[in-house]
């Protein structure tokens, strides 16, 4: 539903709530999240709550999930701040950097929610397309003298990385801030934390809901220079991280760092071994460094409500920039992509 309220900011007359189709699929496998479960010892952690803690409000900023998320990182609580989730970092931190009116810069395609909360901050998105072989265009980026440029790899849609030379040439050349959003970092077990903490422009944003399994929880984080995370977190506003999410994700944090690391190391295999049947299929999947796989297939959106009538849920995409329509399908236990290559076989045979 569109509305369009005549008291309301200009601006979100362009702007519709965020639709997810939320009818119960016996397979879902189109959010990326970590589909082996959330890790054992914080949902214990939940589970036995005892004291009534959260009559009481968490603390402002988090600074017991600061202090876990910094040894977790290797840097200082002092570079890191916490959001509800990693949307509401990215959506503070366009917030602090750019004023009404400013652009932020991304490569297409890229995460669907940076045109979104873009407009939500009265800021003006500008595309800039991905090179052919799945690289960001420093040079073109930096060249639209953008206040913030966003840069995400592993890459949502696509699952590729950007290569470590066009983001130090990108970093050295922009103008104004860098927000590197490594979601998928874990998968691709790579990172350029580094530059955040060698470079005041540069800020590093990171999630709980991806390889860590607590999407529900909503814990998302950002590292980078002092004095840069404390303008986001004024943006943000106090008291963003609840007091049950926060102690979930320490005891995540502290304890279930194995847990993680084995789901990552199955999901890298899963996406290889569903890369390998897409291709069996006849079909190319892009090469991901992240834990789902983007595979071109004509007429996604038609494919996938047919894969939805038989009980597998995947993200549809039409008509992305260098792609065209796609499917997203999230790496996940075996029986799963048993049933999600079935449907999509006999979806791809009757269309
Ligand atoms: C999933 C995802 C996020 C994370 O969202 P949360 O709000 O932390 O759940 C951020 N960026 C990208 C690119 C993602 O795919």
């Amino acid at each position: 539903m569109t509305t369009s309220l005549e008291l309301a900011r200009a601006a979100y007359r362009e702007v519709s709530l965020y639709t997810v189709e939320s009818d119960p699929c016996a397979v879902d496998v189109s959010d990326n999240t970590n589909l082996w479960g959330s890790p054992p010892a914080a949902r214990r952690a939940l589970t036995e709550v005892t004291d009534d803690g959260f009559a009481r409000y968490p603390s402002a900023y988090a600074s017991k999930l600061k202090d876990a998320l910094a040894r977790y990182a290797g840097v200082g609580a002092s570079c890191i701040a916490t959001g509800c989730g990693s949307d509401d970092i990215l959506d503070s931190a366009i917030r602090a950097f750019a004023e009404p009116g400013d652009r932020i810069a991304f490569c297409v395609p890229t995460f669907a929610m940076i045109p979104i909360f873009a407009r939500l901050n009265g800021v003006e998105p500008v595309t800039v397309p991905m090179t052919g072989a799945w690289d960001i265009d420093p040079d073109a980026l930096a060249g639209t003298g953008a206040r913030v440029i966003y840069v995400c790899s592993p890459n949502n849609p696509t699952g590729t990385m950007a290569s470590r030379d066009a983001i130090e040439r990108l970093v050295a050349r922009a103008s104004g801030i860098v927000i590197l959003d490594e979601a998928y970092a874990e998968f691709a077990r790579s990172s350029c934390l580094d530059l955040a903490m060698v470079n005041d422009r540069v800020l590093v944003v990171r999630t709980l809901s991806k390889a860590f399994g607590l999407a529900g929880l909503r814990v998302g984080y950002a590292v980078g220079a002092p004095a840069l995370v404390a303008e986001v977190e004024k943006s943000r506003g106090p008291y963003k991280v609840s007091v049950m999410a926060e102690r979930a994700a320490v005891v995540a944090l502290e304890h279930d760092q194995g847990w993680i690391a084995d789901r990552v190391v199955d999901a890298c295999e899963s996406r290889e071994r569903l890369a390998e049947r897409l291709r069996a299929l006849g079909l190319t999947p892009l090469p991901s460094r992240a834990n789902f796989v983007l595979v071109p297939v004509v007429n996604a959106p038609g494919v996938a409500s047919d894969m939805r009538a038989r009980g597998v849920a995947v993200r549809a995409f039409q008509g992305l920039a260098l792609v065209g329509d796609a499917l997203r399908i999230t790496a996940g236990p075996a029986p799963m992509m048993d049933q999600a290559l079935v449907a999509l076989e006999e979806a791809l045979r009757c269309a």
